[in-house]
């Protein structure tokens, strides 16, 4: 018998090396199939509930592996009907993700890593630091959770998936590539990819690897600022990854996805509430083909981050929506409850 500590994780297994397992073991390799099916597009978080495998092969399974799912520790509801989830991890640590409901969507925002190591100013999960990446099968529960709580207490569809949660999703790139393959795959969840954003500080080089990767899913950047210098003071990332260097790199990423890319921004009193702030950025709005969504700032302290005011946002929409550039200002949901934007700090 292996020891507990020593059982893999099965989801880490492709399809292929599930095949070698149940063949090396003296079965046939179509038992991968199924065990497959039951671990993805069943999502099911015990062996026993493989129900048309013998009691044998379950045994065998239970020896060698385990099914390290999430467990939603603590579900809160907003008064707006947003939900967010404390989501427990195998190895006891948290992350949070977020049902946000709408007329058309409901839409899951979910979780990357745990914490975040980017130490944007603004931002209640950069406190955290980062502790880990998420596997993929923890971010592919976090959607499963989401989808079961869409059905059970809207009676509606999973509509879209943000990865707008805890921590950077370019900054844990391949497990966050290979979660989403799994939520797009027919053998998974099967949700269109064009329903799908990653959300990113804009690591230039990453968006570059995305767009040769020809990824399918659509872009958001959180800008916050199109001044280098104001940028960097409240997202430190920008000081090694500027403003020119995310331009070269979007514009190579429309090239080849050709759909356009959404920039994130709030606008905070005496940072960037100026009509030379509000210029700079319709001026980055002409790199590529793009539309706005001006956010509501969600205080996380006494700290000096103040919301602008709405005059403020006007004079950013007004000429951006005079230019062809769809432009949103975006009230929050489920601030309440800590589930809006930068908000997400394992406070319950
Ligand atoms: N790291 C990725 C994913 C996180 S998304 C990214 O930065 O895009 C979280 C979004 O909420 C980002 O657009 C972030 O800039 C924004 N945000 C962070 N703190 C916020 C706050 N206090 N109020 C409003 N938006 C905030």
């Amino acid at each position: 018998m292996v020891k507990e500590e020593q059982r893999r994780d099965i989801r880490k297994l492709s399809l292929d090396q599930l095949k070698e397992f149940f063949v090396s073991h003296g079965d046939k390799a179509f038992r991968a199939t199924q065990v497959h099916e039951w671990l993805w597009k069943k999502s099911v978080k015990d062996f026993d509930q493989m129900s048309n495998l013998s009691l044998q092969t379950r045994e065998l399974l239970k020896q060698h592996f385990s099914i390290n799912h999430i467990h939603v520790d603590n579900m809160q509801r907003s008064n707006d009907g947003t939900i967010k989830n404390a989501v427990k991890l195998h190895d006891g640590l948290i992350v949070e993700s977020v049902l946000i409901p709408t007329e058309n969507r409901i839409t899951a925002c979910v979780s990357s890593q745990v914490g975040c190591s980017l130490d944007c100013k603004f931002c209640a999960t950069a406190r955290l630091k980062r502790m880990r990446n998420l596997n993929p099968d923890e971010i592919y529960d976090q959607v499963v959770a989401i989808k079961e709580q869409s059905e059970l207490f809207f009676g509606r569809p999973l509509t879209n998936i943000v990865f707008m949660g805890m921590g950077e999703p370019l900054l844990n790139y391949a497990n966050v590539i290979s979660a989403i393959d799994k939520i797009t795959s027919p053998k998974g969840l099967n949700m269109a990819a064009k329903r799908l954003t990653v959300s990113t500080v804009g690591i230039a080089k990453m968006i570059i690897k995305m767009a040769d990767d020809e990824v399918k899913f659509n872009l958001a950047v959180s800008l916050h600022s199109a001044v280098n210098e104001t940028r960097s003071s409240i997202m430190p990332i920008n000081d090694t990854n500027p403003l020119e260097e995310l331009a070269e790199a979007l514009k190579y990423w429309y090239s080849k996805r050709k759909r356009k890319v959404t920039y994130e921004y709030v606008v905070w009193d005496g940072v960037n509430d100026t009509i030379e702030h509000a210029r700079a950025l319709l001026k980055f709005c002409k790199i590529v083909p793009c539309k706005v969504n001006i956010i509501e700032y969600n205080k996380i302290d006494e700290g000096g981050y103040k919301q602008a005011s709405d005059e403020a946002l006007r004079m950013y929409q007004e000429p951006l929506e005079s230019h062809g550039i769809t432009t949103r200002i975006r009230k929050s949901r489920g601030k309440d409850i800590d589930a809006a934007c930068g908000q997400l700090a394992n406070k319950t």
